[in-house]
């Protein structure tokens, strides 16, 4: 890979100013780790977007979609070629009883968003950090709802570079999955079905979820959320809890004290501590309990 040339190319097909190199991505996840990205592309325009996946795919260029970094451990040793952000892509508007969200968006905006409109539907999401193209990746949901409740169709860009809408059961949307890496989909916006409520009911239970967030979760410190998916029949957190794990870590990472199923940043811990810290939970709790703890965190790039 010759990195001038793709710098020099790259330049020539977006604004300059949008193409950075040997970003360092600790700046820009949740968990604060990461080395750098060899590019780290912001488009202002779907034309952007189309211009670099079509020259990513022509070139043989590694490319990696990069949300709002609250579900992904970057390694150490950075992500090689195209790393995309979408975080120009941030409006957001009301037609209807609709809220439309463009991916870059926090869907924490689009929720206080819905709030101010009196529409209801999307309480559950108020205190979720991710981007509203991740939060549809994941599925993401919390307190009993999920993107899957609300989503009417979103517009994606597919890996021929061209524009297309998809409606919300062909996601394949489920517990913090969908098929949007099995199909390529780069997502461009979201529109979200949702309904009159009265503005004092809608924020009365927003104040309820973010106390009982605030209260278990250990948001002082940088983390990934929940690493842990639920394993069936069982709550990943209690596991951990009754491994005894909590407290415990490698190097400057550990599992929260505060809640079982965080690992934390505490003291500038590297990639390397993180994931170490990961398997060890996954290696006690499979010890203990014969459960097996599938991750919900994505690990991207290489040592
Ligand atoms: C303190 C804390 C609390 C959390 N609480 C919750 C919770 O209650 N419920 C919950 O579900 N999650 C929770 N999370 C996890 C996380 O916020 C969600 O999974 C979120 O949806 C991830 O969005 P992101 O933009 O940060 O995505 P990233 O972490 O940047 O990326 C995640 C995946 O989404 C893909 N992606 C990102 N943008 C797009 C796009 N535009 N098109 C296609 N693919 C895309 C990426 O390629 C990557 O594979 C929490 C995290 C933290 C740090």
């Amino acid at each position: 890979m010759n990195k001038q040339l793709i710098e020099q190319e790259l330049q020539q097909i977006i604004n300059s100013d949008h193409v950075l190199v040997d970003e360092l991505l600790k700046n820009h996840t949740y968990t604060k780790l990461g080395g750098k990205a060899d590019f780290f592309v912001t488009p202002a325009t779907i034309e952007e977007v189309q211009q670099v996946i079509r020259y990513a795919k022509n070139n043989n260029v590694p490319f990696t979609l990069l949300g709002n970094g609250s579900n992904v451990i970057v390694r150490d040793g950075g992500i090689r070629g195209i790393v995309l952000s979408l975080k120009k892509f941030n409006a957001i508007k009301r037609d209807g009883n609709s809220v439309i969200a463009e991916s870059g968006a926090r869907i924490i905006d689009a929720s206080r968003f819905a709030l101010e409109e009196h529409l209801t539907g999307l309480e559950f999401a108020c205190g979720i950090p991710g981007t509203v193209g991740g939060a549809l990746y994941m599925n993401a949901g919390a307190y009993g709802g999920e993107i899957k409740d609300c989503l009417d169709h979103a517009l994606v860009v597919n890996m021929e570079g061209d524009v297309q809408r998809v409606e919300a059961k062909d996601f394949d949307l489920a517990y913090r999955t969908s098929n949007i890496a099995e199909k390529g989909y780069i997502v461009l916006e979201a529109t979200f079905r949702l309904q009159e409520e009265d503005y004092h009911a809608i924020k009365a239970e927003m104040d309820d979820l973010t106390f009982k967030r605030e209260s278990k979760q250990p948001l002082e410190y940088p983390s990934c959320g929940s690493v842990f998916k639920r394993p069936p029949g069982y709550f990943a957190g209690k596991l951990i809890q009754d491994s005894e794990l909590q407290g415990k870590g490698v190097g400057g990472a550990e599992v929260s004290k505060k809640h079982a199923g965080f690992i934390i940043n505490k003291t500038n811990a590297t990639a390397t501590d993180y994931i170490a810290v990961i398997e060890m939970v996954q290696k006690a709790v499979k010890e203990r309990f014969g459960v097996d703890l599938e991750r919900e965190v994505r690990i991207l790039g290489e040592d």
